[in-house]
């Protein structure tokens, strides 16, 4: 999936390649304060590494979605070691947070047909993303803002970062979500979690 329902100003908040102690503390109380549900993509062995701030991202009532056990790329990974990655990601998460995952985020979106009969035994569907104002390379906090902005469509799946892949990305994000949130809701956005969008 890569957008969900267009009928209405509505888009999804989703963060991946959490937990981190620092900067997904830092997303969850800028959420709290604006009162946003948004959607956790989270690496399974850093979820064990934080448990705390794992169940405290579910206990918040935010959704949950499995980013694989270790964030290897699934396109050079063979069957046996892709499912591996989801179920023992997947698992992991479950435990820590006390709720299975409701969705399967592949990293960097790289999937391979060996995702998709692993998946839909766990029933999470694979979801992509429509806008992402940071890839591989830095870009500073106000131009992340911006761009987001301007691609933002109703039924937008937003791709952010609340850890570090690319150096900095939590610290970045962190910076710009007071900004996003609002600038998003002035443009008549409501923002739901995945499952509300979808
Ligand atoms: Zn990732």
């Amino acid at each position: 999936m890569w957008r969900g329902r267009c009928s209405e100003r509505l888009a999804a908040l989703t963060f991946d390649d959490g937990p981190d102690a620092q900067h997904t503390a830092q997303v969850l109380d800028i959420l709290a304060r604006e009162r946003v549900t948004a959607t956790f993509f989270l690496i399974g062995r850093r979820a064990v590494e934080a448990p705390e701030i794992t169940r405290m991202i579910a206990r918040e009532g935010h959704e949950l979605g499995n980013h694989t056990w270790s964030h290897r790329s699934l396109w050079l990974c063979g069957p046996k070691e892709t499912e591996r990655e989801i179920i023992r990601g997947h698992d992991a998460i479950a435990e820590v947070a006390g709720c299975a995952p409701r969705f399967f985020r592949a990293p960097w979106g790289m999937t391979n047909l060996a995702v998709f009969p692993v998946i839909r035994r766990l029933a999470t569907p694979c979801v992509f993303w429509s806008v992402q104002p940071e890839g591989q390379r830095a870009v500073e906090p106000e131009c992340q803002v911006q761009r987001i902005r301007e691609r933002i469509k109703p039924g937008a799946i937003v791709d952010l970062h609340d850890a570090d892949g690319v150096p900095g990305a939590g610290a970045r994000t962190a910076r710009m979500l007071s900004d996003l949130i609002a600038s998003l809701r002035s443009a008549g956005y409501r923002l739901a979690g995945l499952s509300d969008l979808l």
